[in-house]
């Protein structure tokens, strides 16, 4: 039994920013920063029960989408003439562990198969479980970097190759990468800190009444979870009907001109390199308009997603401190 997220204690930021990407993945991902024991891992792996059905073709186990790209399994299927049929699956968290083997990630093809029987056979690794869905890696900036540069390779083309000895198999691996890390841990190297979409902060909650409040949720979970995800089963299901819609009328969503020059605003005062954070701003803030029911993108939308998009890349120069850049950030916001 997972902790429902709707029973997780304030940290609205943390849940904002997991909720935009299931409304909308090409936001590209969440890395969500905080100290220890602040809900972190509870929150995405509490964000399974949240996520809708993706449609792929029946028996892949690649989850191709209907229109492509397809594996090489699908390829070979489709060359020889078989049909494309459907089916439904619910989007999964699949989890990258720290100590991870390179052939764990992308899998393995079976040499001494191929050669005995010449077949080829592939056995499928985290990438191909996490095509299409959420890859999750707890503790990110400990990830290996041998392990980081295969992340980065094949989120950069969309596919991953495996080739052995003449013999090759390529499958999609598209993924929302979620990350949790503890600053004081050490950093993120700056490749893999510009794939996450968004950035959050999670705060260990201070106020008296909050901590109780968790404290009474946990230990109520602990004794009974049944129960106790009864207890949240409305608010549970409530939440992703209105993901569910969300996801429905993005694209219907109005971007205005103002909303165009008020995003390059932003970025153009924080004198940012390249158009992502541009991009990411104004997904965010539409997914964000849509989740809140809204027709049209508000100037209150930008105000609330900008800190997400922005906060990991904010320049730092060389002898300055990062909140001189942060303070700069509010202060444009103020005004925009
Ligand atoms: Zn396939």
């Amino acid at each position: 039994m997972i902790f429902p997220f709707t029973a997780i204690v304030d940290q609205e930021e943390m849940k904002l920013g997991l909720i935009l990407n299931v409304i909308d993945p090409s936001i590209g991902g969440v890395l969500i920063m905080g100290e220890k024991g602040t809900a972190k891992s509870t929150a995405v792996r509490a964000l399974a029960d949240l996520l809708p059905d993706i449609e792929t073709v029946k028996g892949c186990r690649f989850n191709c989408a209907i229109e492509g790209p397809f594996c090489s399994d699908c390829l070979e299927k489709f060359q020889d003439g078989g049909l494309i049929e459907k089916e439904k699956k619910k989007m999964r968290v699949v989890e990258l562990p720290l100590g991870v083997t390179e052939d764990r990630v992308v899998g393995a093809l079976d040499i001494e198969m191929a050669i005995k029987k010449g077949e080829r056979h592939f056995e499928p690794g985290i990438l191909a479980d996490a095509n299409r869905n959420f890859l999750y890696i707890d503790e990110v900036n400990l990830l290996e970097d041998h392990i980081v540069d295969l992340l980065l390779d094949s989120a950069a083309m969309g596919i991953n190759t495996v080739e052995r000895e003449g013999i090759s198999f390529v499958h999609p691996a598209r993924f929302i990468l979620v990350g949790t890390m503890n600053p004081e841990e050490g950093e993120l190297r700056p490749q893999l800190l510009d794939r996450f979409g968004v950035c959050v902060q999670v705060n260990s909650l201070r106020e008296k009444d909050l901590r109780v409040e968790v404290l009474k949720r946990r230990s109520e979970f602990d004794d009974d979870p049944e129960r106790f995800y009864q207890k949240w089963e409305i608010e549970q299901q409530s939440l992703a009907k209105k993901i569910v819609n969300a996801k429905r009328n993005l694209k219907n969503v109005i971007i205005s001109d103002e909303t165009l020059f008020k995003v390059v605003e932003i970025t153009s005062e924080l004198d940012l390199d390249g158009h992502r954070a541009d991009i990411i701003m104004l997904k965010a803030a539409r997914a964000y308009s849509a989740y809140s029911g809204k027709e049209e993108i508000t100037r209150e939308d930008i105000k609330t997603v900008a800190p997400f998009a922005l906060r990991h890349r904010l320049k730092r120069l060389p002898f300055e401190d990062i909140s001189t850049e942060t303070e700069k950030l509010h202060a444009t916001l103020e005004r925009i």
